[in-house]
């Protein structure tokens, strides 16, 4: 697999952390810029344009989720959130404000490199032109990765779009958490983080209308009737 070098903002007021972070994203030939509270990583996405963001939740200044909410505010852009511990609180609300993915700490140089590949590959997946994909009252273009309610422009993060896009992709089939983990976020083993999925349909339901992903009870989620 060929993955063009992307750049990435690493959000970390730990210097030991964000140098190590860092220092793996660069070896894996990232380019990395480092910001050390979360005005300066505002400030620093708004100048770089980055393909990814990497952004702990506890900053001094403004905290994580509100570094989360400006950037995406401004243009969507994956992240993966550090989160000081498991707890079940944080990572629901950092995936509600638009985080992508999260990493509890203590985590390993490996475990880092591939939730960023899998990342930047679901964010550079390029869709066939002119295909316009239709749920419930959404539609979503896969080209422009824009989504609209009954004609009005709704935001939708990047791993909502993806999500929306998977179940899209074939009306009417019924597919698992784990498909949907593995499909979208890349994931090889679920094991108790289907919570996510549920936490991502939840959203893209309240943007975009309960008809827009049907749950299957015991089974999974299938995209709403166009
Ligand atoms: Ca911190």
């Amino acid at each position: 697999m060929t993955q063009s070098p992307a750049t990435v903002v690493v959000v970390e007021d730990e210097p030991v952390i964000a140098e190590a972070v860092a220092a793996r994203l660069r070896a894996d030939g990232h380019r990395v810029e480092v910001a050390a509270d979360g005005l300066e990583g505002v400030e620093l996405c708004r100048r770089t344009r980055p393909d990814l963001v990497v952004l702990d939740l506890m900053l001094p200044g403004i905290d994580g989720y509100e570094v989360c909410r400006r950037v995406q505010a401004e243009r969507p852009v994956p992240v993966l959130m550090l989160t000081a511990r498991d707890d079940e609180t944080d990572v629901v609300v950092g995936l509600r404000v638009g985080a992508d993915d999260y990493l509890t700490k203590p985590f390993g140089a490996r475990e880092l490199s591939a939730r960023v590949a899998a990342l930047l590959r679901r964010a550079a997946r390029t869709p066939e032109a002119g295909a316009r994909l239709r749920l419930g009252e959404a539609e979503l273009d896969p080209v422009t990765r824009t989504a609209n309610r009954g004609g009005s422009p709704v935001h939708l993060t990047p791993t909502e779009f993806d999500l929306l896009a998977r179940l899209a992709e074939r009306p009417g089939a019924v597919l698992s958490r784990e498909q949907l983990l593995a499909d979208v976020w890349g994931w090889r083993d679920a094991g108790s983080t289907t919570r996510t999925v549920d936490t991502h349909v939840a959203a893209v339901r309240r943007k975009l209308g309960d008809g827009v992903v049907r749950t299957v009870h015991g089974v999974g989620y299938a995209g709403g009737a166009a």
